[in-house]
């Protein structure tokens, strides 16, 4: 706890993240299991009576593609909120992955996945 004279986050900032990460999380994992269901090729495909036309298959299969995408998107936010709880929960969390430095709360606030400090997160985009 002493020793340190950054802004490490106080125990009520912990918390306070610690609930937002777990609400966030549970609101994803409710809205990615509506979407695995929205992308299943069982509910699409399932009027199979009716003639297929090219064009009625291709707004289907580009109806999957979105929800696909936003599937694939959501599981990516989800994988991060995971790792922050237990980032919390083995007592890593707040500190940069990358450069160990404290990520401070306001931007924590913001972002409570946030696995880097500013400047790691900047590097890491521009290197993609
Ligand atoms: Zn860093």
């Amino acid at each position: 706890m002493a020793g340190s004279d950054r802004a490490r986050l106080s125990e009520a900032q912990r918390q306070e993240l610690g609930e937002r990460l777990r609400a966030e999380y549970a609101r994803l994992r409710a809205e990615i299991e509506e979407e695995r269901h929205d992308a299943s090729p069982e509910m699409l495909g399932s009027r199979t009576d009716e003639p297929r036309e090219s064009s009625a298959e291709s707004v289907v299969e580009g109806l999957r593609d979105v929800a696909g995408a936003l599937l694939g998107m959501h599981v990516g936010e989800a994988a991060d909120l995971r790792a922050a709880i237990e980032r919390m929960e083995d007592g890593s969390y707040g500190e940069c992955v990358d450069c160990g430095e404290v990520i401070g709360y306001e931007r924590l606030l913001a972002h409570p996945a946030a696995a880097r400090c500013v400047g790691c997160q900047g590097r890491r985009e521009a290197a993609r």
